[in-house]
């Protein structure tokens, strides 16, 4: 079964699914100790209108890898699962480039896998919505002493678990192949790993290096123009399929249906200079997937993309 923030689901129902989208993405910190910064009733508005907007597209299920230091509320998500009907999948783990709070410095790997490991069998938050999936984070700093104690910790409470891994990466810095090691160095079987941001790059070469791992490959920040413009990520996705990595493929927006990482105004000027483009969930069937469909994407390998990866990939081990 996979855990999703309504209960556990038959794999047979995923459906199609948007593997990497935010309902909502702030600073926890922030957020609590200033919520009048915040507006809890437009967050849910937009997180609803963004999750209905897939929906209408036939998208049945909405992976939010969403964690430490983005703000995760599975009170929300569940909200925003009930208001919309579409299935939500939650995780637990760091989402950090380097920083971690003494709280976590001072203690181990296997102490911070207990607390990974603790969502995925009790509960998150003090609920019973359980994790579906394990995420960790390397950017721009590679992996650094902090990120490789997250990635251990993420591999040990996924053998515990039998769930699987989601690691946010870095081609400018080539983190994949690195972030791979370590989960394998740990006996993490790579099929389980999923690296994110992988479509960033155009560099095809790169991408099968971090694919002959074994690991599934996230082409997911469709709309981010400013890492790679949408006609590049569409040339790399047709480059792999022609190149026979369908199985290993994932599409997705990495949307957030409301961020706090910039005041209106930024988000207003990204916009204008193109920075950011048409970042929202109708994105990827309303425009890519055509656009795909015309350079040769058959129906059958869109399917293998959005419904079966996700769900091969999410089904737990053992
Ligand atoms: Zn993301």
């Amino acid at each position: 079964m996979i855990e999703t923030v309504q209960g556990p689901l038959d794999p047979g129902e995923l459906g199609p699914t948007l593997i990497h989208e935010h309902v909502r993405f702030r600073d926890e910190a922030v957020a609590e100790n200033w919520p009048g910064r915040y507006d809890g009733e437009a967050e849910l508005a937009a997180a609803v209108a963004a999750v209905n907007a897939a929906k209408g597209h036939g998208v049945r299920t909405i992976v939010d890898p969403t964690a430490m230091f983005g703000g995760r509320d599975v009170r929300f998500m569940k909200r925003v699962a009930e208001d919309t009907g579409v299935q939500i999948v939650a995780c637990t783990g760091i989402y950090t480039y380097d920083y971690l709070p003494i709280n976590w410095v001072t203690r181990s790997e296997d102490e911070m896998a207990d607390a990974f490991v603790h969502d995925i069998e009790q509960g998150i938050q003090g609920t019973d919505m359980k994790a579906a999936f394990l995420k960790c984070a390397a950017d721009e700093p590679g992996v650094t002493e902090n990120v490789e104690k997250v990635h251990r910790a993420c591999a040990r409470a996924s053998l515990r678990t039998g769930k699987p891994i989601m690691a946010h990466s870095h081609p400018g810095s080539r983190t994949g192949p690195r972030q791979m090691e370590i989960f394998i160095e740990e006996g993490v079987a790579p099929e389980q790993v999923q690296i994110a941001h992988c479509g960033d790059t155009d560099d095809v070469d790169y991408i099968e290096e971090v694919l002959q791992t074994g690991a599934y490959v996230g082409l997911d920040r469709y709309g981010i123009e400013m890492y790679l413009p949408t006609d590049k990520r569409n040339a790399t996705v047709l480059a792999l399929l022609e190149r026979g990595h369908v199985e290993k493929m994932h599409l997705s927006m990495d949307s957030c249906a409301s961020i706090d990482w910039f005041n209106d105004a930024t988000i207003e000027g990204l916009m204008e200079q193109g920075a950011v483009r048409e970042w929202h969930t109708r994105l990827l069937h309303e425009e890519i997937l055509p656009t795909l469909k015309e350079g040769g994407m058959t129906d059958e390998q869109e399917r293998t993309m959005l419904v079966d990866n996700t769900r091969t990939w999410l089904t737990p081990a053992g």
